[in-house]
Formats: C-alpha cells, sequence, structure tokens
C-alpha cells in the first residue's frame, strides 16, 4: 500500500524573466499539450529540423515493444553533428575546448574536427572496419575519444566506450560481449596528478579477449608501454600515413542502424548493454539539449561527465555538437591540483552553461564556499544536474554559491536506456529543489501502482513512461528477451523505469529512489533519497546513504551510513542529533532505527551510491556485480 510520507514541497523559485522569456522553449506548456495530442506530428516536426539523407516512410513503426523511429529514412548522426555545420559560419566555430590536468589545452574549429573525424575513419577503414563493426573505445577524457566516436558513427560502426578509469576485468568482460575487433587506448591519462597505465591495463583485457584484432594507442602521458607488433599501432603514426586523408563520405545509413552500445552503470546490478540507433537517437538529443540547456551560439557549455558514460554520449558529443555548441571538455579531477580547478576552469572558459552531478557537488561542498567565491562564475547562466535525486541541501549550494542566485538549475532524470533527457525543468520553468519537475514534450511520463494505475498525489510508486520516445533504446544488446522482461512486462504495456517516484499537487515529480530499495516500514514506503536528503540537510553530514534491514515488527528497519563534514566527530550524542533530526523532517516513521559513521560510501565510477552492496555487506549475502564499483 502507498501511503503520503512526506508533503509537497513548498520552497520554490521563480525561473529569472529574462531568460525564461528568451529561452528556447518559453511556453512550455502549450507546446507539451500539443505534443501529447498528436506525439507522432509533433516529433516529426522536431524532426525536420535536422537533416536527413532521404525522408522516413513511417514516423513510428511500433511492434510492441520494439520501436523503429523514422522507419525508411537515411541518415547518420554525423551529418547532423559536424557535416552541416561547415557549410555555415559555423565552419570556424570552436567545436571543442579542450584542458588537461596538467594544463595543457587544445582546440578544434567544426571545420578541424570534421576533419580529424574524417582522417580516423579512413585509418578505420583500411583496417576493414565496416557498417555494423564494434570498436572499442578506451580512452582518457581527451578529444580523441570524440574523434573515435564520431568517426566509428560517420563510416556505420557501432562504437562501445568503455570508461578510462575500468579496470581489466570490466573491460574485458565489455569487449568480449562485443566482439569487438578494434579496441583504441592511450599510453595512460592524467587523474588527481598520476598517470593512469590505461595500455596496460588494456593488455591484460585484450590478452582474453580474442575478437580484437588491432589496439589503436593515443600518445598522451608519454608513458613507456609495450607494443605488441603484430597488433599494436600507434594513432599518430597510422594519422600521418597517406591513408588518412580528408577526403571521407558519411555514410548513408537506415535510421535503424545501431549508432552505439554503452553499459548502465551497475548501480543496481549487472550492468545491462544498451544499444541506441542513429536516427531516433539523433532527433531526441538535439531537441532536449536545445529545449533543457537553451544552448546558444555564443555559449561555452560544459558538461563534467566523461564520455564513458551515457551523459557523456548525449550531452558532451551529439548533443551539443548537433547544436552547434561550443564545448569544452576537462581531463581530469574536479580537485587537482587544489579544490577550486572546476571554477578556475568557468572562470578562464567563460563557462556559461555547466552540467554536472550531485555526487560532484556534494563533494565540492565539502571544501567549503570560499574555494567557489574566489573565482570570477559570473558567466554562468544555467545549471544543471544528472545522475541521482539531488538532495535539496546541495540543490540550494549549487544555487546560491555556484549560481549565485541567478541560474536554474535543470534536474535531468534520464537513463542510459531512455536516450535523452525526459523529465526535467527548463529555463521558464518554476523550481523546487529536488524535483526534476516535469516531463520534456513529447514523454508521456506517469507515477503508477503494480496494475498501472496513476496512484494520487503526494503518494509513492513506479515511475513509468507511457509511449515511445525517439531516443529509446532499441533493444539490450543481442539480448531482446531480456529488453521486453526488462522494461516492458513488468507492468504491461509501459516502460518501466525502475525508479520509484512521487507526483505532488502540481503534477511535479519527485524521484525517491530505486524500485529495489525503497524502505518499507510499519506499513509506509520511504524512498532512500527523503532519508538522505533528511540527513544531508544536518549541518554535520555530507553523504548519506539508507538501506532497509529486514525487521520482524516493522517489516523493514532503517540503517544509515553517514559520512561527515571535517570537523565533525561520530559520537552517540550526534547519532541521537541525527535521529531526531530525521524524524522532524520526515516523521517518526522515518527515524534510523541504526547509524553508522563511514569514511566514503561506496559508489559506481559514475558516482552513485551503490546501496545493494552496503545491503549485502550488512546482511552477509553475496555482493553481486562490482564491476563498476570505485575503488
Ligand atoms: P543500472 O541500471 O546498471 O543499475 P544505473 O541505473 O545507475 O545503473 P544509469 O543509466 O547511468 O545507470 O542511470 C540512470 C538512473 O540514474 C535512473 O534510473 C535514476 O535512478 C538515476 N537518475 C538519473 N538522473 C536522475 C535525477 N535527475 N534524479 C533522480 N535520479 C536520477
Ligand atoms: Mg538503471
Amino acid at each position: 500500500m502507498a501511503v503520503p510520507v512526506v508533503p509537497s514541497e513548498t520552497e520554490v523559485y521563480e525561473p529569472p524573466a529574462g531568460l525564461a522569456a528568451g529561452c528556447s522553449l518559453p511556453n512550455y506548456e502549450e507546446v507539451y499539450q500539443r505534443s501529447i495530442a498528436d506525439p507522432e506530428g509533433f516529433w516529426a516536426e522536431v524532426a525536420k529540423e535536422l537533416q536527413w539523407f532521404e525522408p522516413w516512410k513511417q514516423v513510428l513503426d511500433w511492434q510492441y515493444p520494439f520501436a523503429k523511429w523514422f522507419a525508411g529514412a537515411k541518415c547518420n548522426i554525423v551529418q547532423n553533428a559536424l557535416d552541416r555545420h561547415l557549410a555555415t559560419w559555423r565552419r570556424n566555430k570552436a567545436a571543442l575546448l579542450w584542458e588537461g590536468e596538467p594544463g595543457d589545452t587544445r582546440s578544434y574549429t567544426y571545420f578541424q574536427l570534421a576533419r580529424e573525424v574524417s582522417r580516423f575513419a579512413n585509418v578505420l577503414k583500411s583496417m576493414g572496419v565496416r557498417k555494423g563493426d564494434r570498436v572499442t573505445i578506451y580512452l582518457p577524457r581527451i578529444p580523441e575519444q570524440v574523434i573515435g566516436m564520431l568517426a566509428c558513427a560517420k563510416i556505420g560502426a557501432i562504437h562501445s566506450v568503455v570508461y578510462g578509469g575500468f579496470s581489466h576485468e570490466a573491460l574485458r568482460t565489455r569487449i568480449q560481449d562485443s566482439e569487438a575487433r578494434v579496441l583504441i587506448t592511450a599510453d595512460g591519462g592524467h587523474y588527481n596528478g598520476k598517470v593512469v597505465q590505461l595500455k596496460e591495463i588494456a593488455d591484460q583485457a585484450v590478452a582474453h579477449a580474442p575478437s580484437v584484432e588491432v589496439v589503436i594507442v593515443v600518445r598522451r602521458a608519454g608513458a613507456q608501454v609495450n607494443m605488441e607488433p603484430a597488433r599494436d599501432v600507434w594513432y599518430h603514426e597510422l594519422m600521418s600515413l597517406p591513408i588518412a586523408s580528408a577526403e571521407c563520405p558519411t555514410e548513408r545509413l537506415d535510421a535503424d542502424d545501431p549508432l552505439f552500445m554503452l553499459y548502465t552503470s551497475g548501480t543496481t546490478g549487472q550492468p545491462k548493454g544498451i544499444l541506441h540507433v542513429h536516427g531516433g537517437y539523433m532527433v531526441g538529443v538535439a531537441a532536449t539539449t536545445k529545449w533543457v540547456f537553451d544552448i546558444r551560439d555564443e555559449d561555452t557549455y560544459w558538461c563534467t561527465a566523461d564520455a564513458g558514460w551515457v551523459t557523456g554520449h548525449s550531452y558532451i558529443v551529439y548533443g551539443p555538437l548537433i547544436n552547434g555548441a561550443t564545448v569544452l571538455m576537462y581531463e581530469g579531477a574536479p580537485t587537482a591540483p587544489r579544490p577550486d580547478r572546476w571554477w578556475g576552469l568557468v572562470e578562464r572558459y567563460g563557462v556559461t552553461v555547466l552540467y554536472t552531478t550531485p555526487t560532484a557537488i556534494r563533494g565540492l561542498m565539502r571544501f567549503g564556499q570560499s574555494w567557489v567565491n574566489r573565482r570570477d562564475l559570473s558567466s554562468l547562466r544555467l545549471l544543471g544536474t544528472v545522475g541521482e535525486p539531488i538532495n535539496p541541501e546541495a540543490w540550494r549550494w549549487y544555487y546560491n554559491n555556484v549560481g549565485r542566485k541567478r541560474c536554474p538549475i535543470m534536474d535531468t532524470w534520464w537513463q542510459t536506456e531512455t536516450g535523452m533527457i525526459m523529465i526535467s525543468p527548463v529555463p521558464s520553468t518554476r523550481l523546487k529543489p529536488g524535483s526534476a519537475t516535469r516531463p520534456l514534450p513529447g514523454v508521456v511520463a506517469d507515477v503508477v501502482d503494480e496494475h498501472g494505475k496513476p496512484v494520487p498525489a503526494d503518494h509513492d510508486g513506479f515511475l513509468v513512461i507511457k509511449r515511445p520516445w525517439p531516443a529509446m533504446l532499441r533493444t539490450l544488446y543481442k539480448d531482446p528477451e531480456r529488453y521486453r522482461e526488462n522494461y516492458w512486462e513488468k507492468i504491461p504495456g509501459v516502460y518501466t523505469a525502475g525508479d520509484s517516484a512521487r507526483k505532488d499537487k502540481d503534477g511535479d515529480i519527485w524521484v525517491i529512489g530505486r524500485i529495489d530499495d525503497v524502505l518499507k516500514v510499519s506499513g509506509y514506503r520511504l524512498g532512500t533519497a527523503e532519508v538522505e536528503s533528511a540527513l544531508v540537510s544536518h549541518a554535520a553530514v555530507s553523504e548519506a546513504a539508507a538501506i532497509g534491514k529486514p525487521h520482524d515488527l516493522k517489516g523493514n528497519a532503517i540503517k544509515v551510513f553517514v559520512v561527515l563534514k571535517s570537523g565533525y566527530q561520530g559520537t552517540d550524542k550526534l547519532k541521537d542529533d541525527l535521529r531526531v533530526h530525521v524524524g522532524k523532517e520526515l516523521g517518526p516513521i522515518a527515524r534510523p532505527d541504526e547509524i553508522d559513521f563511514v569514511n566514503s560510501l561506496p559508489k559506481t565510477r559514475s558516482g552513485k551510491i551503490m546501496r545493494r552492496l552496503l545491503r549485502a555487506r550488512e546482511l552477509g549475502l553475496p555482493e553481486g556485480d562490482t564491476s563498476t564499483l570505485e575503488d
């Protein structure tokens, strides 16, 4: 039974008037209503803003639960991300501004980036890479990561980007699953003052991944590496050969041809191999980048994610480039060499739009606001967050100290599976800290019970999407049955996201945790985010994770793991204070039964708290897949 747990938040922030009126979606409500009256007509209209080699015959060919968007069309995402800009003034606009952790820099205009992509695409072709072949990209955050992705897309190869911080086992299983023929890696990458030995890790992985015929190695760190003569080649040597010519046609692909495969973060279990295709994905990311980030030509747009996550795919590479944006990319750690590195980047590059994660915000909060205050952040216009529910306390800190109360925060809910942002404010939306607010145009999201019936306002339920959307995953790689079961059969007829949420009386959506993590206490249901946010709002707490432990009487006892801010001691007195505090915030039912003070929480390498691991350890159960666990 779903029971109301907390009242709707009443803390609201009006959008800055000038910004709201001039943004790309000033009339959200009107556009939204129109979009859901005729979703296919709406998406067709959006798609017409992009270039296609041949138009579609059918906007949506929906064979439940498999969708073919823009069926019959010929296109290539690279035509929209690069080629079409070359015929405009954007040819000489900065596409990519890059800074390495040691402080070295590189930049590419659209013309230069397109040229490098063509040259590398020719290199791949010369190695026999053809349409449909898989290429694994295991690189640090350097321009070649972007060039590699776009070069694959250009010739119809499928890229599989693996985060450069993964272990050799994680890399190996991903290569094996995709049967990649080519691996692109580097002699090292800079992170937190150290050189990460990517090539060594790649060698270990490839030793057990016989599908790999060629390893292309980018020289980045200048580290000594072992080169297997029959297998390994330097990127710069290949790029200096005549085969690396700048003439490379962009392949005419079916809208339904695969663009990339990518694994989910592994927060709730074994990562899933998600497959996305050119046509629908390109429409979804193009439109949502414009609506949410309101990209303008004078912007410097910075998404701090790694391209190894879907956020990097959709909102570093494809969405911003399709919109002709200037994208900033930074290789290293936020605190290298000091906790103001990010703020210094904002100042020096004049960043206008900043998109990051709650975990990064909480991490930087810990150093205090003096690090933020010593930099000029007046260029910022818009902020974004993604990855986890953002604790209202972290939201306020981001809003007040980074955005200096001028910049609205786009709390974007989406998934590797959805490909594009689904629920999010736009710059004209009234904001509530901790709420992702409303679905974007063309997206029909709802909160329902196990039978698919909408739950009343302020009651928790399953977050579902009721209609197909263009950037939706095409399937799980090599596993269409699991795709069907995982997403479309839990509640028949709709896409089940795996998150629990509630809608408040205004219709704003609050994501409160993973379905599996919901805490059931004496007949009440609590979201992990609610308990954790209550803890984080206490002055002593930096981060918190909540889990449920089986309890004879209550169903679940609540156990919380708390990371304290520096200067605080984990005393019994503080435990009592925290219990009282949570009770005041959420009601006595939510008071934690057990509190552990810890130095850190287990997280995925994309920065999400792995509650399942805390629970497994607590209950002495097997830990499950930990391939994405941060060190
Ligand atoms: P796995 O599916 O392997 O368990 P994952 O779900 O963490 O991993 P991702 O696709 O990277 O993999 O993350 C999507 C999830 O992140 C969402 O389902 C949701 O739980 C969470 N999430 C993303 N953005 C937000 C947001 N703005 N607010 C709340 N939760 C968010
Ligand atoms: Mg998931």
